[in-house]
């Protein structure tokens, strides 16, 4: 279901601890994520970023005890799958790809039927074979590099 949750997970990271250069000294350049569905869910976030924004941040006061948080704000962007699109031109706003759901996994990924199709061509990425995230994708280029030597073009 494409819908807003209440019941949202929360990654946060706060970089500043271990790199000084992240903020000014005596500030911190904290990251708040939270999963969201990707823009086929129609999701109007021009009318929603602004509440949500602010659920999440009731979310983190309440869990983490830091009644004040707001107060600590120099700096603030929020950046919704509607910006994700239209000023990075990620497929949907879809910043980790594909759902690694079964039919889109394995021999379900659509860029597997790609590949079939059209022989010479190599996709790598968040969304081909091996899968999401950063380490996954590292994987991707050197398959894709594997087979394009193989083949010796
Ligand atoms: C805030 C945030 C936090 C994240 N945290 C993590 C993390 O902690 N760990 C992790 O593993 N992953 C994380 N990710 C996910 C990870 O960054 C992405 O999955 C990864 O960058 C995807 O790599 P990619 O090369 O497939 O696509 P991208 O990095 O999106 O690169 C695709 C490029 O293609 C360009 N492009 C798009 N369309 C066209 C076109 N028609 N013509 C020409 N160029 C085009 C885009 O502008 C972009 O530069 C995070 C992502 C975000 C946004």
């Amino acid at each position: 279901m494409k819908v807003l949750s209440d019941d949202f997970s929360i990654h946060i990271t706060n970089p500043s601890v271990t790199d000084t250069t992240m903020a000014p000294i005596g500030h911190s350049a904290v990251r708040i994520m939270v999963p969201v569905p990707n823009n086929e869910s129609q999701i109007d976030w021009d009318q929603e970023r602004e509440p949500f924004r602010n659920k999440i941040l009731d979310t983190v006061k309440a869990k983490l005890h830091l009644e004040d948080l707001e107060d600590h704000i120099v700096e603030e962007r929020v950046i919704t799958p509607k910006e994700w699109e239209k000023d990075f031109h990620i497929h949907l706003g879809a910043i980790f790809g594909m759902m690694q759901s079964f039919r889109q996994i394995g021999m379900g990924n659509p860029v597997n039927k790609l590949h079939k199709q059209f022989k010479n061509l190599f996709v790598v990425g968040t969304s081909a074979h091996t899968g999401t995230s950063l380490p996954y994708i590292m994987e991707s280029a050197k398959y894709a590099v594997n087979k394009i030597i193989k083949k010796d073009l």
